[in-house]
This record gives C-alpha cells, sequence and structure tokens, in this order.
C-alpha cells in the first residue's frame, strides 16, 4: 500500500477505526498496533517495542482493574541535518469495548467514526507526510523518531516515562491530535494529571454507634473541598473533583471512600498554521 495515495490512506483509516480500541480493550489496541507497526515498518530504518510496566488503574465506579504490560510502538527515520524530530500518536479511543459507536461511515466528503480524527486521523496523516517526505532523498530530512503508545485517553500512565524521555532526547515534539474547530493548530497544551485519594475510615451503625464511626465519605468531600481551593482562573490552574465513590447501606458510617480528581495547568495558545479546514475527517 503506497499511503500518498489518498484513497489507500482512507482505506487504512476506515480500517483501524473499524476496529474498537478503548483504552481498556489490550486485544483490540493490539491489532491496531499490528496494523500500523506493519505500515510504519515499510519506511522506518529501525522498529523497536520498548515494553510497558503494568499497574493498577482506577475505573469510573472506583474499582481497580490492571493496566499496561504490552509495549509501545517505536520507528526511527534517518534523516540528513542535525535536527531531531519526534512524531507523537495514540493508539487508543475513548470508546470502549461494545460501545454502540463502534463503525465508520461516509457523509459526503467527510469520514465519521471512532477514533477518526483522535487519531488514528492523526497516525495516517503521520504515515502519508512521512511517506511524501521519504520519497524524494533530495529533502532536506530530520532524524525522525516516531512512536504510538497504547493509553493516551486515560492520562497515559504506563507511557508517561517513556514520553518523558523521549521528548528529552529531541529537538521538536509533533502528537497528532485533531487540530481546533477552526483549523488551529494548538501550539500549547495545558498540563494536566488524573488523581485519586483513597480514604479509609471506620465502620459503625449510624443508629446507634454513629459517634465512635468514621466517616470515609465526610472525609472525602472535605478533602475535595479543600482541594478545590487550588483552581485559580487567573492562571489558568484548574483541579475538577470528578467524582466520589463510597459509601453502603443508609444506615452505616462508610468507612471507605475513593475521590476522583483531574487537575491541569497553564493556559492554552493555538497558532493558526492553516486558513483552511481539512474535509476529509471529522472530530470524534
Ligand atoms: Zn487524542
Amino acid at each position: 500500500m503506497y499511503l500518498s495515495d489518498q484513497h489507500a490512506a482512507l482505506t487504512l483509516l476506515e480500517h483501524s477505526a473499524n476496529i474498537n480500541s478503548g483504552s481498556l480493550h489490550a486485544e483490540g489496541i493490539a491489532r491496531v498496533q499490528a496494523l500500523f507497526e506493519t505500515e510504519f515498518g515499510k519506511l522506518a530504518s529501525s522498529c523497536s517495542k520498548p515494553p510497558l510496566p503494568s499497574q493498577a488503574h482506577y475505573l469510573d465506579d472506583g474499582s481497580l482493574t490492571e493496566i499496561g504490560g504490552s509495549h509501545a510502538s517505536l520507528f526511527q527515520i534517518a534523516g540528513n541535518t542535525d535536527l531531531k524530530v519526534l512524531l507523537v500518536g495514540h493508539l487508543d479511543t475513548v470508546f470502549p469495548k461494545g460501545s454502540s459507536f463502534n463503525r465508520c461511515w461516509r457523509e459526503g466528503e467527510r469520514l465519521r467514526g471512532p477514533g477518526v480524527a483522535d487519531m488514528k486521523g492523526g497516525i495516517v496523516s503521520m504515515l502519508w507526510a512521512l511517506n511524501r517526505l521519504c520519497a524524494d532523498d533530495a529533502l532536506p530530512r530530520p532524524d525522525i523518531s516516531i512512536v504510538l503508545t497504547p493509553d493516551e485517553e486515560i492520562g497515559s500512565p504506563v507511557s508517561a516515562p517513556l514520553l518523558h524521555s523521549l521528548a528529552q532526547q529531541h529537538d521538536v515534539g509533533f502528537v497528532f491530535e485533531p487540530t481546533m474547530e477552526d483549523g488551529a493548530l494548538a501550539g500549547e497544551r495545558k498540563g494536566s494529571g488524573n488523581f485519586y485519594a483513597e480514604i479509609r475510615g471506620s465502620s459503625t451503625h449510624a443508629g446507634r454507634d454513629f459517634f465512635n464511626g468514621k466517616n470515609a465519605v465526610l472525609a472525602g468531600a472535605k478533602l475535595a473541598a479543600a482541594l478545590s481551593e487550588v483552581s485559580d482562573e487567573h492562571t489558568g490552574t484548574t483541579l475538577n473533583v470528578a467524582r466520589i465513590a463510597g459509601g453502603s447501606a443508609m444506615n452505616v458510617v462508610p468507612d471507605s471512600a475513593t475521590v476522583f480528581l483531574t487537575s491541569a495547568y497553564r493556559t492554552v495558545r493555538h497558532k493558526r498554521v492553516s486558513p483552511s479546514r481539512s474535509s476529509h475527517s471529522s472530530t470524534h
């Protein structure tokens, strides 16, 4: 498949988007990863599979699951200049296994579907551009590294150390997320992180022995209220108390709670790089 052919690129995008790769669907992610490893392997001078650790991860309901234990995909394309460029893509989407939004369809010039823009479309765009660049050795070309990771939509918990390490080895980095609605390129994005606070208290009967109980849900609520004070409109720092899970029956002082927090810092700047918008993909 020669991806400078638009039809081939769209076919690859449709194929990849029709494979569910929700962040917790390891099998689907592996299939998408294998597909893109084949395509990037045709261009790259070297390919490697940096292992990713496994670790516990909180689900939305407060329960824990195991994530990671797989690998990232890392490709190198040798250049003819001193510049080192890192291109970053992610294989996962926000649509879980079993989601009803699981297939692509075309609407005129637009392709709609899960991950079509974010970011299987970004990865295919990357391939398209690299095909063009590599087709002509006379063109100045930086040393290019491409890294594809499986866990971006849940905050890159297992890929973050690898991304951090690669970033330090390169001069410039591009992340192939969709542009803003008006076509502007995000020149800078907020840093963000997901945090979980586990609170353990002491359970008693709320009617018979209330004052000997230690209420974990109440402690979690107080913690959330105190931490939320860090939000500052002037600096752009935010701390979102997304969820508090815990408690059981109405007559029980709850002995456990989990507080889910999302934090971001710094304001966002956008740079317009093109006055026109692509008409071949849509944001999903
Ligand atoms: Zn994305």
